[in-house]
């Protein structure tokens, strides 16, 4: 099978990886791709918004599958494209990917099907949101209704905080609807799930870490580490995720005539009342991925082609046991703005069966690697304890080398 991958992040690399190891894999074409995407295959820079100058090149290729790795391309339809062209994709169309590209959808969504989830409030002007804030008289978490790269959601503590987060998250793009949302409390946990359009099979539950810095203070970032399994989510407990909180949702989209079909992301809270969902997202996390996916077995290519013309069988893939730890390495500068060029060493000399390691922001410079981007590499221990994944990925995460590098020591650490 030609598969044509679409990113540049430590996600599409671990994708790359496990696709590349898939039993009917032939070959890999990724846009724009990195340096260990382009391990597998051929990177090529190319414009994602050229529909029919990218079917054309899939066609000369004779690829098989397109798979998407980040949501822009989704929201913008790059799925539909494919599909109207005939060519079988994994990753949702622009109308089954508002699940994450509007929050206002999704939350409309699980309003109409029951799905446990914060209370909210829309409002189309910042003047209207201010107004319903000061009446309420509390504090309430703020939502860009839009894609906003991590960045639309602010957890106010105090009203004067909420109607700072209205003004700021009513200037960017994203921000055309404002949510006000009621604040939840409990542990976070991360459930994706393949999906065919009709049934789901959930992949190891994760749980991610976005602040900068050690114990969950400092700025959000797009994601400091993840660990996966989380041994809190039983199997029980997985399959009332799964039961209560996605099936209805996948059963709605189907029923409205947009099926879903890609990896579903449900970003979920474990409150008192029980789990509630505070986002879904319509691909995969970056970088969950680096950590659930070298928990798999099986064919994975299979699985995503499967999702992808809606005919998944439960038996394609396997959970491995074990636990995976990836901590990622950022630039000097990150989160706000990264130095790039600073050599990196040390990435050679590592056991691929107890540690692999994803290219994020990296780039082949005359001198060799180098750092390209605020979140340089995923270091992804693998243990048979969630204590022997740590150290492995920590053992790797000293012996990189590159100027600026800083992590955060404690995924995974209670
Ligand atoms: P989201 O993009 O909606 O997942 O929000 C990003 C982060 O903001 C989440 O991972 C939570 O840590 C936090 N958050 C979002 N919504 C709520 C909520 N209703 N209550 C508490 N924290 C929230």
């Amino acid at each position: 099978m030609n598969v044509l991958l679409i990113g540049s992040g430590g996600r599409e690399h671990a994708l790359a990886w496990k696709i590349a190891r898939s039993p009917n894999f032939t070959k890999l074409l990724t846009i724009p791709g990195n340096p260990g995407t382009g391990r597998y295959g051929r990177n090529v820079p190319f414009p994602l918004n050229d529909y029919p100058a990218l079917i054309d090149l899939a066609r000369q290729e004779q690829i098989d599958l397109l798979v998407v790795g980040p949501d822009n391309p989704l929201a913008d339809g790059i799925v539909d494209a494919f599909q109207a062209a005939g060519i079988p994709a994994f990753g949702p169309t622009a109308a089954a990917a508002r699940i994450e590209s509007s929050k206002s959808f999704a939350k409309e969504i699980m309003a109409a099907t029951g799905v446990p989830t914060a209370e909210s409030h829309v409002f189309a002007s910042a003047a209207a949101a201010a107004d319903f804030a000061r009446a309420s008289g509390k504090a309430w978490v703020v939502k860009a209704d839009g894609l906003a790269l991590g960045k639309g959601v602010i957890v106010a503590e105090t009203v004067e905080e909420t109607l700072d987060a209205i003004a700021k998250l009513s200037t960017i793009p994203a921000g055309h609807h404002l949510l006000l949302e009621e604040r939840l409390y409990g542990r976070e946990v991360s459930v994706q799930a393949l999906c065919d359009g009709e049934r789901l099979w959930p992949l190891p539950p994760a749980r991610d870490h976005k602040r900068l810095e050690e114990g969950d203070r400092g700025p959000n970032t797009g994601g400091m580490g993840v660990i996966a399994p989380v041994d809190e989510v039983t199997p029980a407990l997985l399959d009332e995720i799964v039961n209560r909180c996605m099936q209805p949702v996948v059963n709605e989209l189907a029923a409205r005539g947009t099926p879903f079909r890609g990896l579903l992301y449900a970003g979920m809270i474990l409150t008192a009342d029980g789990p509630k969902v505070l986002e879904f997202n319509a691909r995969f996390g970056d970088p969950e991925a680096q950590t659930v996916l070298p928990l798999l077995e099986g064919d994975f290519l299979g699985a995503l082609y499967a999702c992808a013309t809606g005919q998944l069988k439960p038996d394609t893939l396997r959970r491995r046991k074990g636990y995976a730890v990836c901590v990622v390495l950022c630039a000097a500068g990150y989160p706000g703005r990264p130095r790039k060029g600073d050599l990196i060493r040390g990435v050679e000399a590592l056991d691929e069966d107890q540690v692999l390691v994803f290219h994020a922001g990296t780039a082949v410079g005359p001198n060799g690697l180098c750092t390209a981007g605020g979140r340089v590499l995923g270091v992804t221990g693998l243990g048979s304890s969630l204590r022997q994944a740590r150290e492995r990925a920590y053992a790797a995460a000293d012996q990189i080398r590159f100027e600026g590098k800083h992590f955060r020591r404690d995924i995974g650490q209670e």
